[in-house]
């Protein structure tokens, strides 16, 4: 049971991801749906997540939320001071590379515990032509020498990296729609997953994709894709993920997380 005399334990999540509104609906006070609730910590929570402001119409999570950068990790460890924060979850997307420095730095100065949360990554299977790069500006690099009628699946933030592939021709997918500097020949599909099979073998058909680009983001969500090149022979140029910041905890599941604050905040309500 709650304790009644102690303040509410407050959470910041980090998100911007499924995982992020999966741990927010377990852990807010009147949980909003979550198909497959994770047990949350028996104290009192007070849930915060935090979202960049990039969509113009972000999926809300349950609890309370703030919108918009926090000015850096000097600004991120104030934010964690002022509202009294008790522990911080980053659960924000594996190529959110500098929001999660920040956090480790923030949570390192203001002195709050801090997890990450990452989902594990793809792994290529039987009949997966996949070329593996560290970096979009890597994955431009490959194209040339794979096709001509590229799917772009890498969001609609790192399109100037392709901007000089005057030859190739792309259909760029992304939630909202993208700004110059971005490839000459392109059509942009507007959709955000999850995707289907079916969905994605179609698109490949009608498009006549001779190559995919993907981040290797690990989504149950947006994993079609890869079934439906393995099934047309279309190779996959897959960025791989920039490492979590040294020193901080990881887990994969949000289950996870909320098992990991449950051990923090008794271990913290014994002394
Ligand atoms: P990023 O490059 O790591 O971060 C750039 C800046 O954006 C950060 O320095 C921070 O600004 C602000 N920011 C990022 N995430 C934030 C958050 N959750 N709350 C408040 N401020 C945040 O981030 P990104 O790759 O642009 O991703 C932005 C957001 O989109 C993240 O929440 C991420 O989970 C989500 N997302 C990203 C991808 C992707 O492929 N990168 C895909 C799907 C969803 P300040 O320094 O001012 O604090």
């Amino acid at each position: 049971m709650p304790d009644a005399a102690r303040p509410p334990r407050h959470v910041l999540i980090l998100g911007g991801t499924t995982e992020a509104r999966r741990l927010a609906a377990a852990l807010a006070p009147e949980p909003a749906g979550a198909p497959e609730p994770a047990p949350a910590p028996e104290c009192a929570l007070r849930v915060t997540t935090s979202l960049a402001g990039r969509v113009a119409a972000p999926r809300l999570p349950a609890g309370e939320v703030r919108i918009g950068g926090f000015g850096g990790p000097e600004g991120l460890a104030r934010w964690l001071r002022e509202h009294a924060v008790d522990a911080l979850i980053d659960a924000t997307h594996p190529f959110a590379d500098t929001i999660s420095h920040n956090a480790a730095l923030a949570a390192a100065t203001a002195h709050v515990p801090l997890l990450a949360v990452r989902r594990p990554g793809w792994v290529p299977g039987p009949g997966d032509a996949w070329h593996q790069v560290t970096s979009l500006d890597e994955a431009a690099a490959a194209l040339p020498a794979l096709g001509t009628r590229i799917f772009l699946t890498t969001g609609r933030m790192g399109l100037s990296h392709f901007a000089h592939l005057t030859g190739l021709w792309f259909l760029v997918r992304s939630v909202d729609a993208p700004e110059p500097p971005h490839p000459p020949r392109m059509e942009v599909l507007l959709d955000r997953g999850p995707f289907t099979v079916e969905g994605e073998r179609a698109l490949l058909r009608a498009h006549r994709i001779d190559v995919l680009v993907t981040k290797d983001s690990g989504a149950a969500a947006t994993a079609a894709k890869l079934t439906a090149a393995r099934e047309a022979g279309v190779p996959v140029v897959v960025v791989r993920r920039p490492p979590v910041p040294d020193g901080v905890p990881v887990v994969e599941e949000p289950e996870a997380a909320a098992e990991w604050l449950r051990g923090l905040f008794s271990a913290a309500g014994s002394h």
